[in-house]
């Protein structure tokens, strides 16, 4: 009945026409990812668990965001 797991959507949820983007919750560094990289079968909370802030480093707070992609 219910096929959600509690650890949040999976990357295979996300369509090709949305965009991904990571937001640092320490310095607010905002970075478009590639879903396409990364494996169908794991979820966006393990994904998000896993970044890893290019600018100051910081290993948690990281948040993805999940939108349309708009268009030029
Ligand atoms: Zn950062």
């Amino acid at each position: 009945m219910n096929k959600t797991p509690k650890c949040g959507p999976l990357v295979s949820s996300i369509s090709p026409w949305q965009q991904v983007i990571a937001t640092c919750g320490r310095c607010g560094n905002l970075a478009a990812m590639d879903p396409t990289r990364w494996p169908k079968s794991a979820s966006l909370t393990d994904i998000q668990a896993r970044l890893k802030c290019k600018r100051c480093n910081a290993k948690t707070g990281a948040k993805l965001l999940i939108g349309p992609r708009y268009p030029r």
